[in-house]
């Protein structure tokens, strides 16, 4: 046995509820992820959705050997009420009946139960383990399916009044302006700038371009950001054109933000990052749209430093740290 089973440290549970999966944690106060485990999640509906993520905390629970944890955190995709607990609504995973969290998932096990949305978990894992221990400015700019950052500002989270803040994914850059966006506008940055919204746009351009070899990867189950940068590198127009748009895109939105916020920090995160293709570009258009004293005081704009496969479980964790330090 080692020193940690025999006096284990007292942990938290963190869940990080996904569309395809579920990823349970149990989590110590600086930081340790002791033990974690990954369930599927089925999203058919509320119910299945919701006993998915029972399933998952049963099943964890029940091979936890250790003292009971402290309380659980859950970081989810949609509206939530932090305050009250409350995961709110979601249209990913099929949420329309709002959910206490502790009533529906801590009660069983006499705990109390913590929420917040996915980016602002993560952003709090940021904050306390990640680029947060060097910057008390920072943004934390997430592109996977969606695009959102959490935004931190001398040292804490930036919810805003409704715990709405972050939803850069729906600011205007003037790019590709006729788009339209699952928020009902046109224009937003993310159907332009995120994995999905990429995906999308290029199946709807691809009748228009019947040479691109685009059209080889969407037969062949491959159609995804890393397929379109890698033809944008060969020249092909289709390629080329969704790969500039989400460039120029994110870079003027990034500089709108950098300009507004004056960060230290630009974390980024998400699947859309891991290629490598992206930032570089990205940043040139930074450097050449953001204003001078702004850039002066950004320090990098860099991927986290954190475990991709845990960030979100981190944060999720700390949720229900604060949790606990609210009842000590
Ligand atoms: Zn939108």
């Amino acid at each position: 046995m080692s020193a940690t089973e025999m006096n284990p440290a007292p942990v938290v549970i963190g869940v990080d509820v996904g569309g395809t999966k579920i990823a349970v944690g149990a989590v110590t106060r600086t930081g340790e992820m002791v033990q974690a485990g990954r369930y599927p999640m089925d999203r058919s509906t509320q119910q299945t959705s919701l006993t998915s993520i029972q399933v998952a905390l049963d099943d964890f629970l029940s091979s936890w050997p250790h003292a009971a944890p402290l309380a659980l955190g859950f970081g989810v995709v949609g509206r939530t009420d932090p305050a009250a607990g409350i995961w709110v609504r979601s249209m990913n995973i099929p949420i329309s009946e709002s959910v206490d969290m502790t009533a529906r998932f801590g009660a069983p096990y006499g705990l109390r139960a913590a929420v917040d949305n996915d980016v602002h978990a993560a952003t709090l894992a940021e904050l306390h383990w990640g680029a947060g221990r060097e910057a008390r400015d920072f943004v934390y700019l997430n592109v996977g399916t969606g695009t959102a950052t959490g935004i931190v500002t001398n040292g804490a989270l930036v919810r805003g009044a409704g715990n709405h803040a972050g939803e850069f994914g729906h600011t205007f850059t003037g790019v590709a302006p006729d788009v339209p966006c699952p928020c009902g506008r046109c224009g937003c940055l993310e159907p332009v700038a995120s994995g999905g919204g990429l995906i999308e746009r290029a199946r709807e351009l691809l009748p228009a371009y019947p040479d691109s070899p685009l059209h080889v990867a969407e037969q062949q189950g491959q159609l995804n950001a890393h397929a379109i940068f890698a033809q944008a590198d060969q020249g092909d127009p289709l390629a080329t054109r969704l790969a500039d748009d989400m460039v120029n895109a994110l870079g003027i939105a990034l500089a709108n933000l950098i300009n507004l916020l004056d960060p230290q920090a630009i974390v980024v995160g998400g699947g859309v990052w891991a290629d490598g293709w992206l930032l570089p570009r990205v940043q040139r258009i930074v450097q050449a749209t953001a204003l001078a004293g702004a850039l002066s005081d950004l320090e990098s704009i860099a991927p986290s430093s954190l475990d991709p496969d845990h960030v979100g479980l981190l944060g999720a964790a700390i949720l229900a740290w604060e949790v606990v330090a609210e009842r000590e």
